[in-house]
């Protein structure tokens, strides 16, 4: 199971379209970090019996900005680690942060505790410094952007995600470009879904697609392949005729968040102000509610009439709870940005994919077909 720990409510930057809530300086007590990692196992132990499968776990530290709590982060993962150990538990560790804090002393520790790294890092210093500044407004690109020196190369602990938004779309092109002539090999392209995208933005969106599929043919061609999620999320489900159920994000049954306050959430997207009671399933110390929480797990999906005869629904992400509950306002209901950027995407991967397929590019199908 998927278990992330929410460790603060306080941020150094202020995005402009920061779903994490208002910032405060409201943290994760000792006892309830703990608490959380007794409880994350606890039901990782379970499942891993009722399903006779061996108990896996991961678990990711969030926020606000999680290296504010730096102390807290490293005990509760030595905790993890020993108790994960204790209990025969394969644990994933993963944190996500805005790199401004990283510097080389926390790197040795990721590294030495094997971390895998989301890093907030909207592309180049114009994309970057539209939507993620100081609270005095400066942009924070300067400051985040020192700790691109730890990803460089072929063997990535971590990806770069970048936020693309009307208001920064602009730039997206020459931010995959700027990414990738700084030797970044594994990006994450997050739509903003949470705001109006103009007609205008919408076409600048298209043509920035096109042209870093173009820019992926090209790493590929030169032997020095990328990873952008998008790209080859959307040439897996061609290979595969679709989404596996695995594939799908386990919203409130194998994926849970964990707020500052031990209350328990479906995902972290939905921990917000930790005000969300229709989604709360319950509380660390208390346990599940789990009449409300079979309710919400049994209620996913996707109940558009119009998505039942589109060629692409299996490969569309019309499933994802959390971007449809945020864009429609319920868990099942597709908002029709999310069908325009899965056309969109899946246009531009199943170029990508025929191209580097009919050239038989050697690294393109090790990737893919581990040929
Ligand atoms: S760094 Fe993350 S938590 Fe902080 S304001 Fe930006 S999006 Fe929100
Ligand atoms: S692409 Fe659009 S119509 Fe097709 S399944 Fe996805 S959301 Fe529905």
């Amino acid at each position: 199971m998927d278990f992330t720990l929410c460790l603060t409510h306080a941020c150094n930057l202020r995005c402009d379209y920061c779903y994490a809530g208002a910032k405060s300086n409201t943290r994760m007590a000792w006892d309830v970090a703990r608490k959380a990692i007794d409880f994350a196992f606890h039901h990782t132990l379970r499942r891993a019996s009722l399903r006779g499968i061996p108990p896996e776990a991961q678990i990711g530290y969030f926020g606000g900005e999680p290296l504010l709590e730096w102390p807290l982060l490293t005990r509760s993962a030595e905790y993890a680690l020993e108790s994960a150990a204790r209990d025969g538990i394969t644990l994933k560790k993963t944190v996500t942060t805005n790199m401004t804090l990283l510097d080389e002393e926390k790197m040795t520790w990721f590294r030495a505790h094997d971390f895998y790294l989301g890093l907030s890092l909207d592309g180049n210093a114009a994309m970057h410094d539209t939507l993620r500044r100081f609270p005095d407004g400066t942009g924070s690109h300067a400051a985040a952007s020192k700790a691109l020196r730890f990803f460089r190369g072929s063997q990535p602990a971590g990806e770069i995600i970048l936020v693309v938004d009307p208001r920064n779309v602009a730039h997206l092109t020459k931010s995959v470009e700027w990414l990738l002539s700084e030797d970044i090999r594994n990006i994450a392209l997050n739509p903003n879904f949470y705001i109006e995208w103009p007609e205008s933005a919408l076409r600048t969106w298209q043509t920035a697609s096109e042209r870093i599929g173009d820019l992926y043919i090209d790493t590929y061609r030169a032997s020095q392949p990328v990873r952008i999620n998008v790209i080859d999320g959307k040439i897996r489900t061609r290979i595969k005729d679709g989404y596996a159920s695995c594939d799908k994000c386990g919203f409130g049954e194998n994926e849970i968040a964990i707020a500052a306050s031990g209350n328990i959430y479906p995902c972290e997207r939905i921990v917000g102000d930790d005000t969300n009671e229709a989604l709360r399933l319950g509380n660390i110390f208390t346990g599940f509610d789990s009449a409300k929480r079979s309710q919400i797990v049994a209620c996913r999906g996707n109940v558009i009439e119009e998505c039942r005869d589109c060629p692409v629904k299996d490969r569309c992400m019309n499933w994802c709870s959390c971007i449809n509950y945020a864009t429609t306002g319920a868990i099942n209901r597709v908002d029709g940005l999310v069908c325009h950027h899965e056309r969109m995407v899946i246009g531009v991967a199943d170029r990508v994919g025929a191209t580097l397929f009919a050239e038989s590019n050697p690294a393109f199908l090790a990737r893919f077909y581990g040929a």
